[in-house]
């Protein structure tokens, strides 16, 4: 079988990457020119664990490769997967222009029986909307092809997507015809031979889930970090009430880490895109409007501690930032907390020297030359007011407390993820200040 996935980026490459991987001949389309060219020379436009190392193997055994003409790749495929970006527009609902543009390039040039699957995260009723679409260009050729859509969400984290793609804890299929079902099941298989199990259901509902999934568990972010603010104004450390309450299995460990907001491609975007439409339908959705709003007071939390520790006044401090993407194992800075906590110091005076594993590109996209970039993590702090930490990469968790003291000007720590034991720290001699837990004195 040959498919073609429409959108060379995190998504779409790791789809592509593992569908290619189990034995399907895949095209992947991009219209960023630029792009297709490097991945042709075998250069990945994204940092993702494992990921270079697939497409080069694809690339080589003649399964996987790239292209711009979506014409070609349509032509020869069987299934067409969508999976270009749908970023919020100004109201924040979601662009759907790009999914639209390609469904109508489907329109355009299919010859036969085509499948087309929504991969990107759309509202409920863009599969009808995608549907309408290449109808309107078929019937524009004057010609009747048989087609089918059908919607896929996708649930990979980055950091781990290919092993989330490989073994999913399940695979969501909205569609309604059995043709496109008995497509979708032998392209799956693969994937959920040892019990990961695909979930059939309506187009709607398979719509439907995506946000709600990622509703859920920004829902949990924002909730654990509304505790941690209350537990630091009642003296509670937030570290041990998530314990307590992670080992009821009814709550769970994950996703109740305090810190400073949930930010990346899709959690916010997909909010408020819930709420939107929503909104649309004349409902209120309470909940995750607050949830929203907590992110937003959350994302600034660390600038205020530190903002507050020096009176106000951060004009001429030097900040050591310790980590840039939204979260490690990324090097992606989409709606990253750093972005707000970085501009907020800048916009206060202050200098930042910032060091991250794999982001430091990324972030001369949004920064420029208004703070220094450090190749490695110490050199932040050399003639550095304070360290802050703001992304969990591992390599932060057991750093050189000794080497920290040394080059700060003070031993001052501002620990926006937690990583560090607020009595431990006491203990090396730092004042530390982290997240829903009060700092000792
Ligand atoms: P991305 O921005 O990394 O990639 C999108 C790609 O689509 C870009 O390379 C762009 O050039 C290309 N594109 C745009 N219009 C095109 C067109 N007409 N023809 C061909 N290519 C076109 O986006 P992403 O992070 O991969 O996300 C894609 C979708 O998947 C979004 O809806 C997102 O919400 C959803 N999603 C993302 C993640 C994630 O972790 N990134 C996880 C699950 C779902």
């Amino acid at each position: 079988m040959k498919i073609t996935i429409v959108g060379s980026g995190y998504v779409g490459l790791v789809t592509g990457a593992c569908f290619s991987e189990v034995g399907i001949n895949v095209v992947c389309v991009d219209i960023d020119s630029k792009k297709i060219e490097n991945l042709n020379k075998g250069i990945i436009p994204i940092y993702e664990p494992g990921l270079e190392d697939m497409i080069t193997r694809n690339m080589n055994k003649g399964r996987l490769s790239f292209t711009t003409s979506i014409e070609t790749a349509v032509k020869e495929s069987e299934v067409v997967f969508i999976s270009v970006g749908t970023p919020p527009d100004e109201d924040g609902s979601a662009d759907l222009k790009y999914v639209l543009a390609v469904a109508r390039d489907c329109g355009k040039h299919m010859t036969d029986y085509t499948l087309i699957v929504t991969k990107s995260t759309v509202p409920v009723g863009t599969s009808l909307k995608v549907k309408e679409a290449v109808q309107d260009e078929l019937n524009k050729r004057n010609v009747s092809i048989e087609f089918d859509v059908a919607s896929n969400p996708e649930f990979l984290k980055e950091g781990a997507a290919i092993n989330d793609f490989l073994k999913p804890d399940r695979i969501v299929v909205g569609l309604n015809s059995e043709r496109a079902e008995s497509l979708m099941s032998s392209l799956y298989k693969p994937f959920t031979l040892n019990g990961h199990p695909v979930i059939f259901m309506d187009i709607v509902s398979a719509e439907m889930t995506k946000y709600a999934a990622n509703a859920m568990l920004a829902t949990k972010i924002s909730f654990i970090n509304d505790i941690a603010n209350l537990c630091e104004i009642v003296g509670a450390d937030v570290n041990k009430v998530r314990k307590g309450i992670g080992s009821d299995t009814r709550i769970g460990h994950k996703f109740i880490y305090p810190g400073i907001g949930y930010g990346g491609s899709c959690f916010p975007k997909d909010v408020q895109a819930l709420i939107r439409t929503a909104d649309e339908n004349n409902y209120n959705l309470q909940v995750l409007q607050a949830v929203e709003s907590v992110n937003k007071y959350q994302k600034l939390v660390l600038f205020n501690k530190i903002n507050s520790y020096y009176n106000g006044d951060l004009k001429g401090k030097t900040i050591g930032v310790w980590g840039l993407s939204f979260k490690p194992q990324t090097d992606d800075m989409r709606e990253a907390p750093a972005l707000y906590i970085i501009n907020s110091l800048l916009e206060a005076g202050a200098v930042v020297k910032a060091y991250d594993p794999v982001a430091l590109e990324e972030a001369k996209h949004h920064f420029g030359d208004r703070i220094t970039y450090c190749d490695e993590q110490y050199e932040t702090l050399i003639d550095a007011d304070c360290l802050a930490i703001l992304t969990e990469w591992p390599e932060f968790k057991f750093p050189s407390f000794k080497i920290i003291k040394k080059l700060l000007s003070k031993p001052l720590v501002f620990d926006g993820r937690n990583i560090y034991d607020r009595d431990e720290m006491a203990k090396y001699g730092f004042e530390y200040f982290c997240i829903g837990v009060r700092s000792k004195k």
